[in-house]
């Protein structure tokens, strides 16, 4: 097509627009808007057993193919719960990836326990599991493992760490709703995978999480604790455990009702996009797209991410992003820093005392800590929302060429 003769007015209809919007998150549907206003009329707006609820949790453990799925207010809760229904506390230690959410270590605290930070593989953004292994004392109860941007971890290694150290595995899969290890989906493999349903997520009520497991005694406990320690079998002022209010209402159990319906087909077109991105970015100096293999059967692509090699790059990470961002590609450079330089773990802004922090000697050095592949990830990393990978396939077209022009404006 002639379109060079053209003024730019004179643009024929099927180039694409500039600065068409990309497509925004979250989404909802009539259904949506018809089964909250349902949920409104039955007046079953809350409480662990309401219609909405149970269903929701019967639809994500079918999804997942979990035999349970409980449900609860977010997931930070569930991260706390699992370790607590676990038996994880006072004086334990939980290796967890030190880039990840601050919930991922912070929820060990809550749980009473310390936190030990493992470095993660530049190439998957995933905790090392070599690196675990070397971290696992006699007081090391659990591994809490991310599958980051919905890429799952190396499970072979990380469960065969676990299993002989017996140690036990929980799965912080709230970036990877329907990714899948060697065909099974994430979630499934530890004790407990742990879900969160906040705005950003690719399952999302604006606010929720729910845990999953196979275990009916670790099911049993994990609901108790979400709903104040109640039993199934007990009165309503019977008290068992030391739970808490922790419940997903009826409104939110709608919504995520819809929200799982329509996952395989977003799903399906992130992965498509994704595809197209890894083989058009890979192919350009000095950008890398997170590492795939052929175990990683189902990518969720809660983000879309790639490094910037400075060696091999004609620009830096944050002149990428910044004319990125000025050709309207939502980039950007993700978390800044490691998650032990924040003041929380790097000033110790806990309570030894109350986590059993006996002997700092045997306790990683959180203010002096520095991890080659995390440090080198903050510096390298671009990360992309995952709403971009629900654009039309043709639009991928704009993102690549919105890089490489990028690439090109090197003096
Ligand atoms: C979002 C997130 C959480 C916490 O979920 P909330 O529902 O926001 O409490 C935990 N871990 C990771 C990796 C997350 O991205």
């Amino acid at each position: 097509m002639e379109t060079a003769l053209l003024a730019p007015s004179d643009r024929p209809l099927s180039d694409p627009i500039p600065g068409e919007a990309w497509p925004t998150w979250p989404q909802h549907t009539a259904d949506d808007v018809a089964a909250v206003a349902s949920v409104l009329e039955s007046n079953e707006w809350g409480g662990a057993f309401a219609p909405a609820v149970v269903s929701f949790e019967a639809a994500w453990a079918k999804y997942v193919d979990a035999r349970h799925a409980i449900s609860c207010s977010n997931g930070t809760v569930s991260l706390s719960i699992a370790l607590q229904a676990l038996g994880v506390g006072h004086g334990d230690e939980v290796i967890v990836p030190a880039y990840t959410f601050y919930a991922t270590a912070t929820a060990v605290l809550t749980a009473q326990a310390i936190p030990v930070f493992a470095d993660v593989d530049p190439a998957t953004l995933n905790l090392d599991p070599r690196h675990v292994e070397k971290l696992i004392t006699p007081r090391t109860r659990a591994v809490i493992v991310v599958h980051f941007a919905g890429l799952a971890v190396d499970l072979d290694e990380i469960q065969r760490i676990c299993r002989q150290h017996g140690v036990s595995l929980i799965e912080d899969a709230a970036h990877a709703h329907g990714a899948e290890w060697r065909g099974r989906k994430v979630g499934t493999y530890g004790a407990f995978g742990s879900w969160s349903f906040q705005s950003s997520k690719n399952v999302t009520a604006g606010e929720g999480g729910a845990l999953t497991t196979n275990d009916p005694a670790l099911a049993a406990r994990a609901s108790s604790l979400r709903n104040c320690g109640r039993v199934p079998e007990g009165a309503w002022y019977e008290h068992h455990l030391l739970g808490g209010n922790h419940r997903m209402t009826a409104f939110q159990a709608a919504l995520l009702l819809g929200a799982v319906e329509r996952l395989p087909e977003q799903f399906e077109r992130r992965e498509v996009n994704a595809r197209t991105l890894d083989v058009e970015l890979s192919s350009m100096p000095g950008l890398v797209p997170q590492a795939r293999d052929s175990r990683h059967t189902a990518h969720a692509h809660h983000l879309y991410v790639f490094r910037v090699e400075p060696s091999d790059s004609a620009i830096s990470r944050d002149e990428l992003i910044q004319r990125l961002q000025a050709r309207g590609i939502p980039a950007t450079g993700g978390y800044p820093i490691a998650l032990y330089r924040q003041p929380i773990f790097a000033e110790y802004r806990f309570s030894k005392e109350a986590v059993g922090w006996h002997n700092a000697k045997e306790r990683q050095n959180y203010h002096d800590l520095r991890l080659a592949g995390t440090e080198r990830i903050c510096r390298e990393a671009v990360w992309l929302p995952h709403s971009l990978l629900l654009a039309e396939p043709r639009r991928m077209s704009e993102v690549v060429e919105a890089v490489a022009e990028s690439l090109g404006e090197a003096g």
